[in-house]
């Protein structure tokens, strides 16, 4: 039991479908954006080492989208398989406002700050 009304997990259910969907559109976007510089491309007013960085940024944003994403697949099967809403450390349930703010939290607060 993670202690949620049937109402509050079908909402975060809601939450993280639409999640999926907005992450797989970042990356989607973004996916230009991880391909290297071609030498001979034409990068207009930005210099070089400003696309460089750019590109590093957009890249390290890119793979937070796609770690965020990887949470939320697996927050998705926890709901098929009956443990979502439990901490995946001390398997207490993690309470609905953090769940509400982060749908996809694995962990309760406390065990996520001891990871830290
Ligand atoms: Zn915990």
């Amino acid at each position: 039991m993670n202690g949620l009304t049937p109402e509050q997990a079908s909402e975060l259910r809601d939450d993280l479908a639409v999640l999926l969907q907005e992450l797989d559109e970042l990356l989607d976007i973004s996916e230009d954006v991880a391909r290297p510089i071609e030498l001979e491309q034409p990068i207009g007013r930005l210099s070089r080492m400003d696309a460089m960085q750019q590109r590093e940024m957009a890249m390290a944003n890119r793979a937070a989208h796609q770690r965020r994403r990887g949470l939320v697949e697996e927050a998705l099967e926890a709901f098929d398989d009956g443990s979502y809403g439990l901490c995946i450390t001390c398997e207490r349930p993690i309470p609905f406002a953090r769940l509400k703010a982060l749908p996809e939290a694995p962990t309760c607060l406390p065990c996520q700050e001891k990871r830290e």
